[in-house]
């Protein structure tokens, strides 16, 4: 393809793209197809080139049908998605570009302004100037990295020795029940084994980790042996947003020379609003820190931001220096291959730029603070009805909700009423939610935060709840 067959091309898949935006709201929200249906609706590989149109087409006929609309003001599953088309915008500079990161002298400018626009989500945050950042693909890999690092501090760089199975003594690790399942992942990847996952106890009502009960079982493991190597804080959980007690348990951390690390990979677009940043009292002392501008905060997937403040501790667990990747830079610069797993890097520093540059944080702002509002709104709402409660506090925008008829269901009956509720919802396309589990029974999560959820779908969600659970 040719430069000018490219700008011919690309202004009609703009143009195909902002049509679709103009129009998902008429989709259903899940999608509707059965498992297989979109593979074998697509054509063979074509031996002759296509035109736009065709393929166009074909994203049409093939693709929109097989796509779970988290651009749809009615989604309210899993968590927001957020795709801001200023954040588009920088994510095709980024594909246009077509750089190579893998060290600074590869693409400078790729590193520094990843640099850049890490220190000013850092500043619009409200950390201090202590943290250094860098971009990972997701969370996950951000938690990952964490994990290895706390291993390599707990373990005096085994790594570079026999690693893991030259220890005389397990590592562990601590979380609560409300960890995300990627940092079970974590523990089970880097080698420290899932059956060294000490789960913490929480609250009963917030869920919130139990300090005094870290305390012991971080005593408890150093009597039997063990090595403590790592506390993850939630600090807004996958469940039902809980926030750990991280100034406590930093306190706890600092005395016993163990990692911290604050997967806030959700709630972390909160922390752009000066008044919620009570919740985080103490995320300034942890030594590393996830969250996912791709989430609520809406710079497209893939774009998590992960913040340390040892620098030189993690490039020791994590770098490497190939030969035909030295130059004379080498010392001067950042060389992102050594924050993380990967070498070669896309260029995605442009898409969070492009996000703040043409949105601006306070319309940002203005509409997480909408949100926050329609999410207490709704709660009040479900906390007057008869028969409908929330079932923990309501922290952020992501509410626990369970409804039981005259209070008379009780186990099996009330997990069979919420299911199929929330199913007749689901499956009539209007609208979209999660069921998942709180203490083994089901309850459905109404996360509210797409970028065009005004209240007004937030009220016809709460019409369409009624309508499903009272029939
Ligand atoms: C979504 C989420 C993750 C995982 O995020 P990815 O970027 O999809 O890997 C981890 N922790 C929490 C609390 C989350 O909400």
């Amino acid at each position: 393809m040719t430069p000018e067959e490219f700008r011919r091309a690309g202004h009609q898949l703009i143009d195909w793209i902002a049509d679709y935006r103009q129009s998902l709201a008429e989709q259903p929200v899940r999608a509707q197809v059965e498992p297989g249906q979109v593979h074998a609706a697509m054509p063979p590989c074509p031996e002759a080139p296509q035109t736009m149109d065709e393929l166009l087409g074909l994203l049409d006929t093939v693709v929109l049908p097989g796509i779970t609309q988290v651009q749809h003001p009615m989604h309210y599953g899993w968590f927001p998605s957020n795709a801001s088309l200023a954040s588009v915008l920088g994510d095709i500079a980024c594909s246009g570009l077509g750089t190579l990161g893998i060290s600074w002298e590869s693409c400078p400018a790729l590193t520094e302004v990843e640099e850049v626009v890490c220190e000013w989500l850092r500043d619009l945050t409200g950390l201090s100037p202590e943290w250094q950042g860098t971009i990972h693909d997701t969370a996950s890999s951000a938690c990952f990295v964490a994990m290895l690092v706390a291993r390599e501090k707990a373990s005096q760089l085994s790594k570079s020795a026999g690693g893991l199975q030259s220890l005389p003594a397990a590592l562990r690790v601590y979380g609560t029940d409300e960890v995300h399942s990627s940092i079970d992942k974590a523990v089970q990847m880097s080698g420290i084994g899932q059956a060294n996952l000490v789960k913490v106890a929480t609250d009963p009502v917030t869920r919130a980790m139990d300090s005094t009960a870290l305390s012991r079982a971080i005593a408890d493991d150093r009597a039997a042996g063990f090595v403590p190597s790592c506390v993850v804080v939630n600090l807004g959980s996958t469940g039902v947003t809980a926030f750990d007690p991280v100034s406590e348990i930093a306190d706890i951390c600092a005395l016993e020379g163990v990692w911290l690390h604050a997967d806030a990979a959700m709630a972390g677009s909160a922390m752009l609003l000066p008044e919620m940043r009570q919740r985080f009292v103490g995320i300034e002392r942890t030594d590393s820190i996830s969250w996912n501008p791709h989430k609520w905060m809406g710079t497209i997937l893939d774009c998590s931001l992960f913040y340390v403040r040892d620098v030189d501790f993690l490039r020791q667990v994590l770098a490497t220096s190939p030969s035909y990747l030295q130059s004379d830079a080498d010392g001067r610069v950042t060389q992102y291959r050594d924050w993380g797993i990967p070498l070669g890097r896309r260029f995605r520093a442009l898409k969070l730029w492009f996000h703040l540059a043409l949105d601006g944080p306070e319309a940002i702002r203005d509409r997480l603070r909408r949100d926050l509002d329609n999410a207490r709104w709704l709660a009040e709402q479900i906390n007057a009805a008869p028969d409908w409660e929330c079932l923990s506090p309501v922290t952020l925008q992501t509410l626990a909700v369970r409804h039981n008829p005259g209070g008379e269901l009780e186990g099996d009956a009330l997990d069979d009423h919420t299911l199929r509720w929330v199913r007749a919802i689901n499956d009539a396309g209007r609208a979209f939610l999660t069921p998942s589990q709180l203490d083994g029974r089901w309850m459905v999560r109404v996360s509210i935060g797409v970028e065009s959820t005004e209240r007004e779908h937030v009220a016809a969600l709460w019409e369409l709840m009624q309508d499903a659970a009272h029939v």
